[in-house]
């Protein structure tokens, strides 16, 4: 029975990055990469694709063709990990050993959670451009909706890619706008919080499109049932007094954001915190309990914005960091919490918010990060795609060296 050097959970965003990122500087490392799937998703895409801006077959690869050379796929799903033993088990039984291992299988989505949802995704005017087959059912919407009623829902953080919900909204009124037709359009953004993104910095432009697009904004309105054929939606509001009241709102079409938890093995693993997610310490990475074992990406317990942008970040660090603490050093890196999220506010306009820990603003460049820009824009549809495949899940030098 062998025994890998490293065992990765995950062949996702965070998962290929950070085992790329390892061999890049071992390469005689003996790496699995633990994933079930056969394809791996460019997932930010999929927020241009419902708005008709990218070709959704382009997020989508063979796994086998993302997996680094010398990396060893084993194509299974992870259903226990036994830390204690240096193990994990798969679905099928088998057991796989590891000296250190990284925990990066993301989050769930948990569409079952809203009563109605899973029978109605795809039809009666129910979309999200959080699977890769809806995305373009999204768009498909969009266009064909002439007037009525467009809903926008935002379940309770941390989701992944907290802008998303909104952006998808943006990107719709754009189309309505520059088709004449967003007059007959009611747009309406239901959120469970009650903010419309968590930076402040980043609210006042943001208000200027939710003004000049004339959505609604209702706070404290969370979707918690979906009745497809009857086209209705029902929401619990929580007033000031915390009061929470039934509201059901008649849709012609709706973009639900699914709420996001912590996969169940995670939570049943004994390394989760208290919410379900991989705990881990907020600035190496590594578990505060378990010393070869680190945790990146949307499972991780760290406080950032679940980005795939953080994942770049943090799979330079896990990397260095579980090198050294392998050889006996003291771990090099500290993450300072950097996520980004490319608002597209309108065809061919991004507000690139990029920000650490507690909200702190991380601009990568010396403009100011509030305001609209073209130049983010091709950023977001055109370089950061290239870049994903090219470089961060090839981890090369010159990608890796921008990422302190
Ligand atoms: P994933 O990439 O989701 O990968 C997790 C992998 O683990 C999957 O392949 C899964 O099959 C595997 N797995 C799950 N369970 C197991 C198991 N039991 N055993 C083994 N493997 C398992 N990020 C940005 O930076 N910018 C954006 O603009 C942006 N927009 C987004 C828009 C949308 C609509 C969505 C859905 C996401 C967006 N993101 C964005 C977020 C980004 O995609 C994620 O944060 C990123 O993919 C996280 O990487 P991850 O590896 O943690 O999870």
């Amino acid at each position: 029975d062998k025994t890998f050097d490293v065992v990765v959970i995950g062949g996702g965003t965070a998962g290929i990055a950070v085992a790329a990122s390892l061999l890049r500087r071992e390469p005689k490392l003996a790496i699995a990469i633990v994933e079930p799937r056969e394809h791996h998703d460019y997932q930010p895409a999929w927020t241009l694709v419902g708005g008709g801006a990218y070709d959704v077959r382009k997020t989508r690869r063979a796994t086998r063709d993302v997996i680094p050379a010398g990396a060893t796929w084993i194509q299974a799903a992870v259903v226990r990990i036994e830390a204690q033993q240096n193990q994990v088990q798969l679905e099928d039984g088998r057991i796989v050993s590891y000296r250190d291992l990284v925990v990066a299988p993301g989050l769930r989505l948990a569409w079952e959670r809203i009563a109605g949802l899973e029978q109605s995704l795809g039809k009666h005017g129910v979309t999200s451009n959080y699977r890769y087959e809806l995305a373009p059912y999204t768009w498909q919407l969009v266009q064909s909706l002439k007037q009525g009623t467009a809903l926008f829902t935002q379940p309770a953080m941390p989701i992944k890619c907290a802008g998303a919900p909104q952006k998808a909204m943006y990107l719709a009124c754009d189309h309505w706008r520059r088709s004449g037709v967003l007059e007959r359009v009611h747009v309406e953004f239901n959120a469970a919080g009650a903010v419309l993104f968590g930076v402040a910095a980043f609210v006042p432009p943001l208000m200027e499109y939710v003004k000049r697009y004339r959505a609604n904004l209702a706070f404290s309105s969370n979707l918690v049932a979906i009745d497809g054929p009857a086209k209705l939606a029902h929401f619990d509001v929580t007033d000031a007094q915390g009061q929470t009241t039934r509201e059901t709102k008649p849709f012609d079409m709706i973009h639900v954001v699914p709420p996001q938890v912590a996969p169940d093995f995670i939570r049943d693993s004994g390394l989760a915190d208290a919410a379900g997610w991989c705990e881990v310490d907020h600035a190496t990475l590594q578990h505060p309990r378990y010393p070869n074992v680190f945790s990146l990406g949307d499972v991780c317990s760290a406080p950032n914005a679940k980005t795939a942008a953080a994942a770049r970040k943090q799979a330079v660090i896990v990397a260095c960091n579980l090198l050294a603490a392998r050889a006996g050093q003291p771990m090099p890196r500290r993450y300072d919490g950097y996520g980004s999220c490319p608002l597209t506010v309108e065809r061919g306009k991004v507000v690139l918010a990029e920000f650490g820990y507690g909200g702190k603003l991380l601009p990568t460049f010396p403009l100011d990060p509030t305001k609209p820009r073209a130049l983010a824009w091709f950023l977001k549809a055109t370089l950061l795609p290239w870049f994903y495949w090219n470089g961060m899940l090839k981890a090369r030098e010159w990608f890796t060296r921008t990422s302190a």
